[in-house]
């Protein structure tokens, strides 16, 4: 039941992602330079640092620690073996009909206007920079972290949009 006297722990939440984002081998300069890439060509006045602020808001965002920390923590638990099949080999065979892996991302994706739909399916489309590796490694578990990845690119990336519409 809801617990009214709980306090959001939104420290450590935002540490929890950045911390395990950096256990899956991301580096945030890596996310910094897609969105960089990405948007300086619309928004020629756009510099990195700009978009390190940006990136760094949207991580602060409980609507993006929510659900980056259930992608992340499912990925987890699918490779430790944590999680009850038929759900864990659906997970771990990333199954084209499963999709709570987009559905949690375009959540995400969303936080600032439906731009970051169409941002989405074009960074899982593309799978630019860091976002190509989970898709090759098949060492781990990826069916969550890809998405996630992919989402708050797309986020951010929508978020300058706007910034500079
Ligand atoms: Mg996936």
């Amino acid at each position: 039941m809801n617990n009214p006297q709980f306090k959001y722990p939104d420290t450590k939440a935002y540490n929890f992602v950045v911390n395990r984002l950096h256990e899956r081998g991301v580096d945030l300069e890596d996310l910094v330079a897609i969105i960089y890439q990405t948007q300086k060509k619309f928004e020629p006045t756009l510099t990195a640092d700009r978009c390190r602020k940006y990136l760094t808001d949207a991580l602060h965002k409980r609507e993006l620690l929510n659900n980056a920390m259930v992608m992340l923590e499912l990925d987890r638990l699918t490779e430790a073996g944590q999680i009850a099949e038929p759900l864990s080999s659906i997970i771990r065979n990333d199954v084209g009909v499963f999709g709570v892996d987009e559905t949690l991302a375009l959540q995400i994706a969303n936080i600032y206007g439906t731009i970051g739909t169409t941002n989405f399916g074009y960074f899982d489309r593309v799978k630019k920079g860091i976002l190509a590796k989970y898709d090759t490694d098949s060492h781990h578990v990826n069916t969550f972290i890809d998405d996630l990845l992919a989402a708050i690119v797309a986020a951010v990336c929508g978020k300058i949009a706007h910034q500079y519409a």
